[in-house]
């Protein structure tokens, strides 16, 4: 883990902490901070950097927003939220600067659909004031089961503790979401991570690594270090774009649910009403293309 102390953190003041989403998920996504401690080394969001102006690698600075009061939080009634889209809400930092904490307060009454992401177990102090909010739902990101690897890829908390904060978000009545991403070929467990967490969570979110940006090439690079007998697979998925791995996967999973009595569905919105008594499986993995091809049309 990156030592802390090394983080540069900075309070600036912003207008506002909404910000109107284009993800399929929520009309508005709130993000507390900017940059993210946690520095995921396949970070989409690390292309926050350019618009910001920090020099510091991602992971290696936090702006920590404060914002003009939220004016009338009644009017966002029945919209969906989401707590940490570019950033985590629930960083170690939030523990000092209780930005998302300062949200949650804000917005309380407002009958808002609540989601919050993260790779924390942070959320588990706000359990009283989550359960204030209808029906809020809370997701974990979780890609492995193997501490190594998430080591390398990140420097959140361990995948042990993120299950444990899940088990007790879960009990505490407060919906919850695995959030298997991303999916890495050839390393991602995704049965062994679905067997561990299935009794904690009500959806199980399935999506692929994609690899674009930056990002890009230290991944690859990674690969071919750590895992050479990969080599091939990953070029045929990201040099050649091969979907067969991931085709072959989706029909393991609609395999595997049909055996075990999971619902499971492709590309559907993600709080599907669930009348069974375990998690939908949502399947993502060809979200970028139907993107792609509605695009095109
Ligand atoms: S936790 Fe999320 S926002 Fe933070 S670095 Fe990882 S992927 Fe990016």
């Amino acid at each position: 883990m990156n030592d802390l102390k090394n983080i540069v953190v900075k309070e600036i003041k912003v207008d506002s902490v909404l910000t109107k989403s284009n993800l399929p998920i929520a009309g508005y996504s709130i993000n507390p901070y900017i940059g993210c401690p946690f520095g995921c080394r396949y970070c989409y969001a690390a292309f926050m950097k350019r618009f910001t102006g920090h020099k510091e690698d991602w992971g290696m600075f936090l702006d920590v927003k404060y914002w003009n009061k939220i004016k009338n939080p009644q009017k966002y009634k029945g919209q969906t939220m989401i707590v940490g889209s570019v950033t985590d809400g629930y960083n170690y930092f939030e523990g000092k600067y209780k930005r998302t904490r300062a949200f949650l307060e804000e917005m309380q009454g407002s009958e808002i659909n609540l989601i919050l992401t993260s790779k924390s177990a942070l959320a588990v102090r706000a359990i009283d004031l989550i359960k204030t909010y209808p029906n809020p739902l809370v997701s974990w990101s979780i890609n492995t089961l193997n501490e190594n690897f998430k080591n390398d890829m990140d420097n959140a908390i361990s995948i042990k503790r993120r299950i444990e904060a899940m088990k007790k978000i879960h009990n505490a009545g407060i919906r919850t979401t695995c959030f298997i991403s991303p999916i890495f070929p050839g390393i991602t467990d995704v049965f062994s991570i679905i067997e561990e967490i299935k009794d904690f969570c009500d959806y199980i979110w399935l999506e692929n690594l994609n690899l674009r940006g930056t990002f890009k090439s230290d991944i690859i690079n990674y690969i071919n270090k750590k895992y050479p007998e990969l080599k091939e697979l990953y070029t045929n998925i990201y040099t050649k774009k091969d979907m067969s791995y991931w085709e072959e996967l989706d029909k393991k999973v609609s395999e595997y649910s049909d055996k075990n009595g999971f619902m499971y569905v492709i590309d559907k919105e993600p709080f599907l009403k669930n009348p069974t008594d375990k998690p939908i499986i949502i399947n993502y993995f060809y979200h970028e293309k139907i993107r792609q091809s509605s695009k095109n049309k």
